[in-house]
């Protein structure tokens, strides 16, 4: 499998997985062509599966991030 990376969109900011060679990529939120090179990289792996893994761990983690209360 090829090695993959965890990336944010430059658009919604939205998490996505991509090709480490890919240079572009379709953001499944927004729709933007997303910049490989521009995007902001949050993790590489080295496969697709280990890749998700990782994804699947961000995402739970800003959800924590959301729920708890903001500071008044
Ligand atoms: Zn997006």
């Amino acid at each position: 499998m090829a090695p993959t990376v965890v990336l944010e969109c430059t658009q919604c900011g939205g998490l996505l997985l991509a090709a480490k060679t890919q240079k572009t990529r379709c953001c499944p939120y927004c729709n933007a062509k997303v910049d490989l090179k521009k995007a902001k990289r949050l993790a590489s792996a080295e496969s697709a599966m280990e890749a998700s893994e990782i994804l699947r761990k961000l995402k739970a983690q800003r959800q924590n991030n959301s729920r708890k209360p903001k500071p008044t």
